[in-house]
């Protein structure tokens, strides 16, 4: 199921009141489900030693979900100098923030490692003489497994991905690292995205393992922890099955209980799952606003891709719902459209729905990863606003709706021409 039961029951009854009072469009954020999401996440993999989660901060970057994570004892995953400022700012400090950037410039290096640091992940044996000394003691490496591993649709071929060290560099990356001064040793990779095979994900925590102990044995060191990445998938589609959380991490505990018995100790397990901790408890509340009937029938919209991109980017299917005809037939087919200059501004095409006349509220699901996040501002389409719908049912603004003014910043500065 896209949004789930429990999330349209806290919800739906009150959205006419919202859309009231706040103007659409918006997202909206749940935070009992994000908070049950996160719980469970803790419980099945509760036999691991160590286990933590750093969440995904490209997901859904609001200082106020990265609270709910904070307080959920989960860190954060980044990969710029904003993201580590937003992690900062709620209280994420040194270990409980991984660095995974790609393509580093020497001033990330440097805003990584102050303010308390960070667990720097390098991308690439090229950038261990490029950290700022001291060199850090703690360091990890982002793994790409190349042709050892099939990849999956959006994160494609792990041999065409331009993220991490490969297979034949790994044992070199940690020798340099350990002659620069690194006494501990982590490893990451992530290999997938929105993966709703569970196998696929044991594999990636027995792949981690093996090159954990790989590298240890040729190098005489010990690894703190593996980060199996993110990628944990949601089922957009009202067809598609969940991930098998309880499946993959009896898999998963069952490779690390193994990995002790061998060694007599077993690395900490993270991972970083931004979609799955966030993306069915958001959704965008639109307003229909006009149709039309041409070629094909349209509903349009007050929100476009610049808030949410993903049907466009990739055709992803998101959900949507009409409340206001919930008991109606899905009599209509509908390309759902926003106003952007580019045809595939759709949210939702030749989508059976009920009918639709200007003033519905139209209810797109599973915006609450990679949706706002993600939005642009071309063609002078703004961005909207967040709201976090709380455990005591009241509504909280967490990001104001994008303003002219705001477009017309980065325009207001100081003149400065220069004729070298
Ligand atoms: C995007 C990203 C994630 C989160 O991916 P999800 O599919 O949202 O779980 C985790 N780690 C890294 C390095 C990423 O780039």
């Amino acid at each position: 199921m896209p949004m789930s039961d429990d999330f349209k029951q806290r919800l739906f009854p009150k959205l006419e009141a919202i859309a009231e009072h706040y103007g659409t469009p918006f997202h909206i954020y749940d935070e009992a489900g994000i908070r049950k999401t996160g719980e469970e996440l803790k419980q099945a993999f509760a036999k691991i030693d160590g286990f933590q989660e750093f969440f995904a901060v490209k997901a859904l970057p609001n200082p106020k979900i990265l609270k709910l994570m904070h307080d959920m004892g989960f860190g954060f995953d980044c990969s710029s100098i904003p993201e580590l400022i937003l992690s900062r700012q709620v209280g994420g400090n040194g270990e409980e923030i991984m660095f995974t950037s790609n393509n580093t410039a020497p001033h990330e290096f440097e805003a990584a490692l102050s303010e308390g640091g960070c667990v720097l992940n390098l991308d690439d044996i090229s950038l261990i003489d490029k950290v700022p000394a001291p060199f850090p003691e703690l360091i990890c490496f982002r793994y790409n497994p190349g042709p050892r591993r099939s990849g999956n649709i959006i994160i494609g071929n792990p041999v065409e991905a331009k993220y991490g060290v490969s297979h034949e560099q790994v044992v070199d990356a940690y020798r340099k690292a350990k002659e620069r001064g690194a006494t501990r040793f982590g490893l990451h990779t992530m290999v997938a995205s929105n993966e709703l095979d569970y196998t696929y994900m044991v594999e990636t925590a027995r792949m981690v393992l093996e090159i954990a102990e790989l590298v240890e044995y040729e190098l005489d060191i010990r690894f703190e922890f593996v980060n199996i990445g993110g990628g944990f998938g949601i089922p957009y589609k009202p067809e598609d099955a969940p991930l098998d959380l309880d499946a993959m991490s009896k898999d998963i505990t069952i490779l690390f209980d193994a990995f002790k018995q061998k060694h007599g100790y077993a690395p900490k397990m993270f991972m970083e799952s931004g979609r799955y901790m966030t993306g069915p408890h958001g959704c965008l509340v639109t307003t229909a606003i006009n149709s039309k009937d041409i070629y094909r029938k349209y509903v349009g919209v007050d929100a476009c891709m610049s808030a949410l991109m993903r049907p466009a980017l990739y055709e992803a299917y998101h959900h949507i719902d009409v409340p206001a005809k919930a008991d109606q037939e899905a009599t209509e087919t509908y390309d759902v459209a926003g106003s952007l200059c580019e045809n595939n501004d759709k949210f939702a095409i030749q989508r059976q729905l009920p009918p639709i006349e200007d003033g519905d509220l139209v209810v797109i699901h599973d915006s609450g990863a990679h949706g706002h996040a993600m939005g642009f501002q071309y063609n002078g389409r703004l961005r909207p606003k967040e709201l976090l719908l709380r455990t005591d049912g009241s509504v909280e603004l967490i990001r104001r709706e994008e303003t002219n003014e705001d477009y017309f910043a980065t325009l207001n500065f100081e003149a400065d021409s220069f004729n070298p």
